[in-house]
């Protein structure tokens, strides 16, 4: 989005948003100067995080592609991010045409992107909600999300770079928890989330790039987002690095150096 182009309200341009700088660091027009800096910065400090954006973006479709495939047909996708290629509702609805999809963002920019993208969805199939993750019952109780979801059969949800910008004091652990503990048995949860395991220098720099104006990153440990997944039991490979969770045939999946973990569970 250009800077002389009117911003949809509620837009503060000024302040940095995450969906705005993962938007530009893969590349999208959908962000402003303030964007631009932290993403720029985080680069400067810790240039892998550009592969680490297509990776995480990768694992998603993989992760939605192996749920559709396992007969899941129904998913709350927390972060949606700024619509691009392989959405979730498409990844799913390739496999699954009945599929049906709740996204939810806390971003402006995102929800106008969004309404204009699902206008060529069928009816029903999928919705968007605008809401803050924080705030579990405002998702959960939303009529939309009761229209499109039924909760008597297994949902996946799926928070796929998100959950680094809730932090503990804000209860990251007790939030998930509420969605986990409102879907049945068979249900699913995909999380990635960024780490400092695995090259604590390159990350912990670019947390300190990223937050350097606004505090918004929290990078955790394996253990620490293994407690996301308490009652549930991880697929195989477990808990890894982004490109070692199923590659597609082809894929690069011998990478040793990554910036986040991806994983994916069932509700026992
Ligand atoms: N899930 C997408 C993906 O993996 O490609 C987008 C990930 S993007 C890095 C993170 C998204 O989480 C952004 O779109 C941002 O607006 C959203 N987000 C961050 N904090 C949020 C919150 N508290 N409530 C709802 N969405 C939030």
């Amino acid at each position: 989005m250009a800077d002389d182009a009117p911003a949809p309200p509620k837009i503060n341009t000024s302040v940095p948003h995450p969906a705005r700088i993962y938007d530009y660091l893969l590349g999208g027009k959908d962000n402003f100067e303030a964007d631009r800096k932290v993403a720029e910065a985080t680069v400067a400090a810790s240039p892998g995080v550009l592969q680490g954006v297509r990776d995480n973006r990768a694992f998603l479709g993989r992760a939605v592609r192996f749920l559709a495939e396992q007969g899941i047909g129904q998913f709350l996708d927390i972060g949606t991010g700024i619509p691009t290629q392989g959405n979730t509702h498409e990844v799913a609805q390739a496999v699954n045409p009945a599929a049906r999809v709740v996204y939810v963002d806390n971003d402006p920019i995102v929800m106008a992107h969004a309404r204009a993208l699902l206008r060529s969805t069928p009816e029903g199939r999928t919705a968007y909600i605008e809401a803050d993750l924080r705030d579990p019952d405002s998702i959960l109780d939303h009529p939309d999300t009761l229209a499109t979801l039924d909760f008597t059969e297994p949902i996946a949800i799926v928070i796929v770079g998100t959950l680094m910008y809730v932090d503990d004091k804000e209860d990251a652990f007790g939030v998930v928890k509420r969605y986990t503990d409102a879907v049945v048995p068979g249900s699913h949860l995909a999380i990635t989330h960024v780490t400092a395991d695995f090259e604590p220098e390159s990350l912990e720099a670019f947390a300190e790039a990223y937050n350097s104006t606004h505090e918004m990153l929290t990078l955790r440990t394996r253990a620490e987002i293994m407690r996301f997944f308490d009652g549930f039991e991880l697929v195989e490979p477990g808990m890894v690095g982004l490109s070692q969770w199923r590659p597609a045939p082809g894929e690069d999946s011998y990478r040793r150096t990554h910036g986040a973990y991806g994983a994916v569970g069932r509700k026992l």
